[in-house]
């Protein structure tokens, strides 16, 4: 571990066993933080991404559980409090994605996006909430996406739970800033993991002839900027929206 001005912090990180949530983790072991990752069914993933932290000299705690359960939820948060008896850092990374037109996308695909990326993210902001407010110190990163600000056809359940963590970003932002918790979102373009990868050649082609630097962002891409709204550096930034796109909506 390189370490950084994130030493000793405790950091969540949900939906932490695969792509850019694997990949955030990674990051804030790397600048210090002890990180619970959190994941629903890729328990073998999950185990790799702990691994590579505690090879590396840092450490981690696994959590299973599904964020858009209230008592899972709660039980997520409530292990790393018993692990660390703190909570400095939370990143609602957890979201899925049910791509469908509007005509054809019946109310399951509607309720089940919903559910994981706004309300699992407000029941996990809502359990660390009291501890953060302790202790007089915050950082919440929301991952929303480029589509909650400008849409996209076949994504309006999507669009829609993204758009609305933008919302809930900025109105937790403004309860809880006197007490030195921040509440930043960041929204990437295009990013190279599962979610990319399903789509059709064809597709990402198209997409691709959007992105003016002309690639799919990283994951990497991604948990640099988030690792940037964890640090000391960012004490100042509150209610914003960062967004990693390769200039895709600039
Ligand atoms: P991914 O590779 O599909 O990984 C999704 C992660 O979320 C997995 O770790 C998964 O855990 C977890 N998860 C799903 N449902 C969960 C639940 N109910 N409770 C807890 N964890 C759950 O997705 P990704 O591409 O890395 O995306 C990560 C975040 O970035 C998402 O919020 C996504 O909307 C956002 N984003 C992605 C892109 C992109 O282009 N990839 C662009 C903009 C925004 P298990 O596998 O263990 O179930």
């Amino acid at each position: 571990m390189t370490g950084s001005d994130l030493d000793g912090r405790i950091a969540l990180v949900t939906g932490a066993s695969r792509g850019i949530g694997a990949s955030i983790a990674l990051n804030l072991a790397m600048a210090g933080a002890k990180v619970g990752v959190n994941y629903h069914t890729s328990r073998e993933a999950a185990e790799k991404v702990v691994q590579k932290i505690t090879e590396s000299g840092g450490e981690a705690l696994i959590v299973e559980g599904d964020v858009s359960e209230e008592g899972s939820a709660e039980a997520v948060v409530s292990q790393v409090l018993e692990r660390w008896s703190r909570i400095d850092i939370l990143i609602n990374n957890a979201g899925i994605n049910r791509d469908r037109l509007l005509l054809r996308m019946n109310l399951e695909d509607w309720d089940q996006v919903l559910d994981v990326n706004l309300r699992g993210t407000f029941l996990c902001s809502k359990f660390v909430m009291p501890q953060m407010i302790k202790q007089r110190k915050g950082r919440i990163v929301n991952i929303s996406s480029v589509v909650g600000l400008s849409g996209n056809p076949g994504q309006a359940n999507y669009a829609a739970a993204k758009a609305g963590l933008i919302g809930f970003t900025k109105a937790v932002a403004r309860e809880v800033a006197s007490r030195n918790v921040t509440v930043n979102a960041v929204a990437p373009g295009f990013v190279t993991t599962g979610m990319v990868e399903e789509l059709s050649e064809e597709t990402q082609k198209q997409i691709l002839g959007r992105i003016p630097m002309g690639r799919f962002g990283t994951a990497e891409d991604v948990s640099q900027a988030v690792l940037f709204l964890c640090g000391d550096g960012a004490s100042y930034i509150t209610g914003q929206v960062l967004t990693i796109d390769g200039g895709m909506i600039a």
